[in-house]
């Protein structure tokens, strides 16, 4: 089925992601509808349609699916109801197949394994006597639902680490994996579309935030041998295929020595390929409207070396969000990207600013402008 344009793309979730595809779709003549319950929000404030409604209000669902031609998501924790009812009464190209894999880490992590892509070892947890009869170290505790960024996981290295991971296990189904000792960790953004055509764009190269997890930094070309990035690239395509995923699919990797590790998934844009926006000659979102279009996809070459430093809460003046005087000194290099969120917070992701050109002198702007050190 080819969409034209100007018909309707119905996105779920109405954030920062949810806005960027918005934006991007507006630009190629779709119109755009959004269901989220905050009102406002970052996608709404450049979408035609908002629905402000929770994400598992079957009314705003049926309303969503009324509207639009085609239904796309940016986050993976779609209500179940919700999606049974899209892929009867919608069209959803993407399917619930990927989500649903993706909804458990251990469906995730045996998927991979299934696959013959390496993974860190990994145990279900499903009570607590199962999680001291396993547990070892190093390791790493995560909620096998609803975790992200860090959250609702431990990390075990030593026996005072034991009680905090008990509490995690007595009440969530988690699965225990072994701790990678990681010398870097890369990501690679594919898309494929309705039609089956695939396209990779450059690995990129990722720094998280010591302490909660959270990405800060995007390096691209990732700073690794041609070796190790044909590799990631062959893992992206044979997941890409063997989950018959429709879309943008984000994967997370560990690089160990010559060998590279699957962490996690993502079946959305994904927050390390926001650099594409102005290095590449398409961007992840409009890579990801043509996906689900049906549209031939664009061409993923990088044409500019870049960083891309994520605007945290924390990075920005949060009595009063609209003031960009500490991003000055870094324009004449960098595009700034704000995602019209009124509150800032720590933590809380609010922009991101992709600095172009040579990647060291970059990271020295970035250091010197002092607004991600601590
Ligand atoms: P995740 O929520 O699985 O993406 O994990 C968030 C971050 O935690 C990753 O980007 C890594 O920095 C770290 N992490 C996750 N799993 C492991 C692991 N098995 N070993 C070491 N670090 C990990």
């Amino acid at each position: 089925m080819t969409i034209m344009p100007y018909k309707t793309i119905g996105i779920i979730g109405g954030g920062q992601l949810g806005r960027m595809m918005c934006l991007a779709a507006k630009a190629m003549g779709y119109f755009v509808a959004v269901l989220e319950p905050e009102p406002n929000c970052p996608c709404g404030q450049v979408a035609d349609i908002e629905i402000t409604a929770a994400y598992d209000d079957m009314n705003a669902i049926k309303k969503l699916a009324e509207i639009s031609n085609v239904i796309t998501f940016e986050f993976e924790n779609i209500d179940y109801d919700a999606l049974a009812y899209l892929e009867e009464h919608a069209y959803l190209p993407q399917g619930s197949n990927v989500l649903k894999t993706k909804q458990s880490r251990f469906r995730e992590k045996s998927a991979l394994r299934d696959m013959g892509i390496p993974v860190a070892d990994f145990h279900l947890i499903d009570s607590l006597e199962t999680f001291r009869e396993k547990v070892f170290f190093p390791s790493v505790l995560k909620t096998t639902m609803g975790g992200y960024d860090g959250k609702g996981q431990a990390v075990i290295k030593s026996e005072d680490d034991i009680a905090k991971a008990e509490e995690i296990a007595s009440k969530y189904e988690c699965i225990l994996e072994q701790f990678m000792p990681f010398t870097k960790e890369i990501s690679v953004i594919i898309a494929r579309s309705t039609t089956g055509e695939i396209s990779v764009f450059p690995v990129a190269e990722n720094i998280h935030q010591p302490g909660d997890n959270i990405l800060i930094q995007s390096i691209v070309p990732a700073r690794i041998s041609k070796d190790l990035e044909a590799r990631a690239i062959e893992y992206a395509c044979k997941i890409a295929e063997s989950l018959d995923s429709i879309g943008v699919l984000g994967i997370e990797m560990f690089v160990i020595g010559g060998e590279i590790y699957i962490n996690e998934l993502a079946p959305r844009p994904h927050n390390s390929g926001h650099y594409t926006i102005d290095a590449c000659e398409t961007s992840q979102f409009e890579q990801h409207v043509r996906a689900i279009c049906g549209l031939p996809l664009g061409d993923p070459r990088q044409h500019t070396p870049v960083v891309m430093m994520n605007i945290l809460g924390d990075h920005m003046d949060q009595k009063q969000p609209s003031n960009l005087a500490p991003y000055i000194p870094l324009l004449p290099r960098g595009k700034l990207h704000l995602y019209g969120k009124a509150e800032a917070r720590d933590g809380r992701k609010m922009g991101h600013i992709n600095l172009l050109g040579d990647i060291d002198e970059s990271l020295k702007a970035a250091d010197a402008s002092g607004i991600w050190n601590p």
